[in-house]
């Protein structure tokens, strides 16, 4: 078992290297990609939330043999490293076991992991996902302003912040969080909803969002997906699934 992995496709768009903690994830977003890059049936991917067997010396084992340091390894794209309602210790230990070994963390959650802060440092990145989703289309996640308030404590104490805007579910929550919440974060990642539909004009969107990054000074990211709507490149819309 390898557990820290180079991601391929879109999720290399996160991250040059990664690592899922846990075998599914309770948040339900209605969106959620998982269980089919997983093959595994979506109810049990969201009620069967474990650690992956021996993950921390898996872990451990792997860093040891391939010499793994001076990475910033991506916490979680297959699964949240905060699934909310459950016990987050091994994503303490995971945090813990690859800071001790030279590496950084680049975090991204829809849970709270304001428990871990203590182990960051200004090399390590805290993100949250925001999408402008109603409750019911995220309904396990963590709510409110919560995460807001998680990012705002993280850049307090110099842990740098991101936030994710992907998939973005409703285009106007997402530009005004952009617009009212830019002192939380240091860089975002902006990105379509892929496999659904949608009646968002994504290459509208994507212009005002950059328009309005670049107005706030923002350092962004636009996924490729979204920026090829941009360009006129962008396929059908319709879902896969
Ligand atoms: S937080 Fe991520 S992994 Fe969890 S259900 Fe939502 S999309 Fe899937």
């Amino acid at each position: 078992m390898k557990p820290i992995y180079v991601p391929s496709g879109r999720a290399k768009e996160y991250g040059d290297y990664a690592l899922n903690i846990y075998t599914g994830c309770p948040h339900r977003c209605y969106y959620c990609f998982a269980p089919n890059t997983l093959h595994r049936m979506r109810e049990e991917f969201h009620s069967r939330v474990e650690p992956r067997r021996d993950i921390v010396e898996e872990t451990r084992w792997q860093i040891e043999r391939e010499g793994i340091t001076g990475k910033l390894i991506h916490l979680c794209f297959l699964c949240d490293p905060y699934p909310v309602g459950y016990d987050t210790t091994p994503t303490r230990e995971i945090i813990k076991l690859l800071k001790e070994t030279g590496n950084h963390v680049q975090i991204l959650t829809k849970g709270c992991g304001d428990r871990d802060f203590d182990l960051l440092d200004g090399g390590d990145w805290y993100g949250i996902t925001y999408t402008g989703a109603q409750r019911d289309q995220e309904p396990g996640t963590y709510w409110g302003f919560g995460r807001m308030e998680d990012l705002g404590e993280a850049k307090d104490r110099g842990i740098k912040t991101w936030v994710s805007f992907e998939p973005v579910i409703n285009a106007d929550y997402v530009l005004n969080v952009i617009s009212n919440c830019r002192e939380l974060f240091d860089k975002v990642k902006i990105g379509k909803l892929n496999y659904w539909p949608s009646d968002i004009n994504w290459a509208e969107f994507g212009r005002k969002a950059e328009a309005l990054c670049r107005k706030l000074g923002l350092d962004y990211y636009i996924k490729e997906s979204l920026r090829e709507e941009m360009e006129g490149k962008g396929g059908p819309r319709e879902a896969e699934t």
